[in-house]
C-alpha cells in the first residue's frame, strides 16, 4: 500500500499552531476536581463541551466527589444530564465509577485519583473509562504523552497525511502518531490538534485565511 503523503510537517505544525492557542486552558471542559474531570470526560462521548458544560456546575454542586455521586444516586444524576447523548448508558457508567473509588479520601473536595490509577490499564478498569477518555484524563491531568484520539484528532491526522487509511481506528492512529511526531510534543497533541481542529481546521470549512500554519501546508482539501 502506498505510504500517505504528508502535506504538513509535524515539526511545523507543534512548533507553530501552540502560540496561537491558550495552552493554559488544559480542557474547555467544566470540572472542579480530577473526579468531576473524569465524569465531564465521560459525559462528552459523542456530546459536544458546551453541552456538557450546561449541566455539570449544577450537578457538581450536588455531587463533587464520588461519595456525594453515591448520594445523590442514578435517578436523580439522570435528571441531570437527561439533555445529553446516552444519558442512561453515562449514568451508569459514572456510577459505576463513583462505586470503585469510594473509599480512600472520597469523600475530599479537592477529590485525586489514587496513585495506582496514574496507569492506562488500571484507569481502564474503571467504570466508563475506555482508552479515549484514559488518555484525555492521563495527559489534561498529569501530562502524561497518551494520545487521546477524538474526531478532531482522527480527522486532521489524516488531512495532513500523519495517518493514512490503514490507520482506520482511534487505536491505530495513536499507535502511528507516537511514531511519527517527535516525543516533546507528545503530552500536547491532543489538547493543540483538538483546539486547532475545532475552531480553525474545521472538517468542512477549515480557516485557512486566519491559520498559523498556511504558507506550509499543502492539504488536498485546503480552501486558500
Ligand atoms: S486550516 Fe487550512 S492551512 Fe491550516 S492546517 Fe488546516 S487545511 Fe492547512
Amino acid at each position: 500500500m502506498a505510504k500517505p503523503k504528508i502535506t504538513l510537517l509535524p515539526d511545523i505544525y507543534f512548533e507553530n499552531v501552540p502560540k496561537t492557542l491558550n495552552m493554559n486552558i488544559r480542557s474547555e471542559l467544566y470540572s472542579t476536581n480530577e473526579f468531576t474531570f473524569a465524569v465531564a470526560v465521560i459525559l462528552s462521548a459523542q456530546a459536544t463541551d458546551k453541552k456538557v458544560n450546561e449541566v455539570t456546575p449544577e450537578l457538581f454542586r450536588v455531587a463533587p466527589t464520588p461519595d456525594k455521586m453515591l448520594e445523590l444516586g442514578i435517578d436523580k444524576l439522570k435528571e441531570h444530564i437527561r439533555v445529553i447523548s446516552f444519558f442512561n448508558n453515562k449514568a451508569t457508567s459514572i456510577m459505576k465509577l463513583a462505586t470503585q473509588l469510594h473509599g480512600e479520601n472520597s469523600d475530599d473536595i479537592n477529590y485525586h485519583f489514587p496513585q495506582k490509577y496514574h496507569n492506562r490499564n488500571e484507569l481502564m478498569k474503571l467504570g466508563g473509562i475506555g482508552q479515549k477518555t484514559a488518555n484525555v484524563v492521563m495527559n489534561v491531568l498529569w501530562n502524561a504523552p497518551n494520545i487521546g484520539v477524538d474526531t478532531h484528532v482522527f480527522r486532521n491526522a489524516h488531512r495532513y497525511g500523519w495517518v493514512g487509511e490503514s490507520e482506520n481506528t482511534p487505536e491505530k492512529v495513536e499507535e502511528k502518531l507516537l511514531k511519527i511526531i517527535p516525543q516533546k510534543y507528545h503530552a500536547i497533541v491532543n489538547h493543540v490538534m483538538v483546539l486547532h481542529g475545532r475552531y480553525t481546521c474545521k472538517a468542512l470549512r477549515p480557516d485557512c485565511a486566519n491559520c498559523p500554519v498556511n504558507k506550509w501546508c499543502n492539504a488536498a482539501d485546503k480552501r486558500i
